[in-house]
């Protein structure tokens, strides 16, 4: 299927977010169910500050998901003029909570809020990988949560039977959020890892020998034809709005034309991040015994 030296002029196979999704539901649904027999339904707690639009939209497709997989979830609405000394309150109530097991605030969260909520989070609650004990954690191999987004990505490619071993592989993006943990997930798995940002040279020859490309940059079509080449598997994180279209990072055009296997943006990466994410709220009310 995928690393075939030279599709002809066959189109690259759709690599989609939602068989992945279904499959991690199917494999926590149950053990949520068992927790709730036992009194312990596993519960994830988002708190939202304003209302911004893509945080609302992710916040629809979370209930959603949460409710397939018997998750139960409730979003603490806070308004845009939020206090820092009010919202760190929230959390950490929310960290002496028993009966919540995950927490998710919905990030980038303006000014200095961002840091002090990412930092008032118990890395115990932190379902999405955004504390420094979580990714400490990562980066030790000690356990954790990695980054939803990040973590989707590697699910993606293990759903669609991509091995690691051994490859060259190339993550577009830096960030603490997507691109990081995403090279260090791979290295992880054995692959050989090449990290690219705004400072890179010749992205488009690192690109072109690689194997495995997760592009997180956030551009529209950074990722042109000149960055593909034949048998590659791409998965394209990024989110942009061009004209009202929602777009990756890739040409996809010219990706599809090349690669053995892309994501579609929308369609494949946002579904498995929500998917994800309920999943690590089943785990971490498993780890609490
Ligand atoms: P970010 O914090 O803005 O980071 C972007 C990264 O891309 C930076 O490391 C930056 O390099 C690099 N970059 C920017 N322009 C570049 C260029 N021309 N060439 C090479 N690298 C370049 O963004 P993020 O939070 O990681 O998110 C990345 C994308 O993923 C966004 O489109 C976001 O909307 C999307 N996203 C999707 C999901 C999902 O579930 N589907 C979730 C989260 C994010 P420097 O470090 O040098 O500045």
């Amino acid at each position: 299927m995928v690393f075939a030296p030279d599709r002809g002029t066959s189109m690259a196979e759709l690599l989609f977010g939602a068989p992945v999704a279904a499959a991690l539901t199917e494999r926590y649904a149950p053990a949520a169910e068992e927790l709730a027999k036992a009194g312990r339904r596993p519960a994830l707690a988002a708190i939202r500050v304003g209302e911004a639009k893509e945080d609302m939209a992710y916040q629809r497709a979370l209930a959603k998901r949460c409710g397939a997989m018997g998750v139960a979830f409730d979003a603490l609405e806070l308004p845009g003029n939020v206090s820092r000394e009010d919202l760190v309150k929230k959390i950490c109530d929310l960290n002496g909570n028993e009966a919540v097991h995950g927490v998710l605030i919905f990030r980038p969260l303006p000014g200095e809020l961002d840091e002090a909520a990412r930092r008032a989070l118990s890395p115990e609650k932190d379902v999405d990988g955004i504390t420094d004990g979580s990714l400490a954690g990562l980066l030790t191999g000690a356990g954790g949560f990695a980054p939803c987004t990040a973590a989707a990505c590697i699910a993606i490619l293990e759903h669609y039977g991509v091995s690691f071993r051994g490859r060259r592989a190339a993550v577009v993006g830096r960030s603490l959020v997507v691109g990081r943990p995403a090279a260090l997930l791979l290295c992880e798995r054995d692959a050989t890892v090449t990290i690219c940002h705004s400072r890179t040279k010749n992205l488009p020859k690192i690109l072109r020998e690689s194997e495995i490309i997760i592009a997180a940059a956030g551009r529209a079509n950074l990722l042109g034809g000149e960055c593909f080449a034949p048998g590659q598997v791409v998965i394209d994180v990024g989110m942009n709005f061009v004209n009202g279209k929602l777009t990756g990072d890739a040409d996809f055009a010219a990706a599809e034309k090349t690669v053995a296997a892309i994501t579609p943006v929308p369609g494949g990466v946002g579904a498995v991040t929500a998917a994800l994410l309920a999943a690590n709220v089943v785990r971490a009310a498993k780890n609490r015994g």
